[in-house]
């Protein structure tokens, strides 16, 4: 079984997922996301949250469907932790399945923020990381709507330049 969100459903998550942060009163200085999945949450948290200022950290993790690395990576550039201080963070992925990426985030934050709080689309039973902000829980593999398809080939006799 598989667990399906179209770009339509998404944009309906984003929205509550960001209704749901207003109303718990956390008015983040900066959205922090989880590339690459984090990247369209933060995207929608931030403009529905109205904060200006998103950050990026790549985290490698996952090779296939349930097969990762032993463990998640960040990758270059990291984030200059100075840029975090005093700031009130809301770190924003697509899903914390094992947590073990969002911890990593959340621990590099830890020592330097204000405070830090994480909003995800999904989490699974067993993640390690409990979030604050949640739109739906499952256990299934979920099907993003940016990552359900093959990357784009180029098609063949096709004319790029005029
Ligand atoms: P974790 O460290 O919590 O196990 O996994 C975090 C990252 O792994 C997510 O941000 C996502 O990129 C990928 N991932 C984990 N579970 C799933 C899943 O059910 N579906 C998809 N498409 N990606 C997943």
């Amino acid at each position: 079984m598989r667990e399906n969100l179209s770009y339509e459903q998404f944009g309906v998550a984003v929205r509550e997922l960001a209704q749901t942060i207003a109303d718990d009163g956390y008015e983040p200085d900066i959205v922090l996301s989880i590339a690459r999945g984090g990247v369209f949450v933060a995207g929608g948290l931030a403009y529905a949250l109205d904060c200006k200022n998103i950050h990026l950290v790549n985290v490698e993790f996952y090779t296939g469907v349930g097969t990762t690395l032993e463990m998640p990576v960040m990758l270059a550039p990291v984030p200059n932790a100075i840029d975090f201080t005093d700031k009130k963070v809301l770190i924003a992925d697509d899903v914390a399945d094992t947590g073990k990426t969002l911890k990593l985030v959340r621990d590099f934050c830890l020592d330097a923020v204000a405070e830090v709080r994480s909003a995800v689309v999904y989490e699974k039973t067993q993640s390690l990381v409990k979030c604050e902000y949640v739109w739906k829980r499952t256990d299934e593999w979920i099907n993003f709507p940016w990552s359900v398809q093959e990357p784009v080939v180029r098609r063949s006799g096709q004319v790029l330049d005029a």
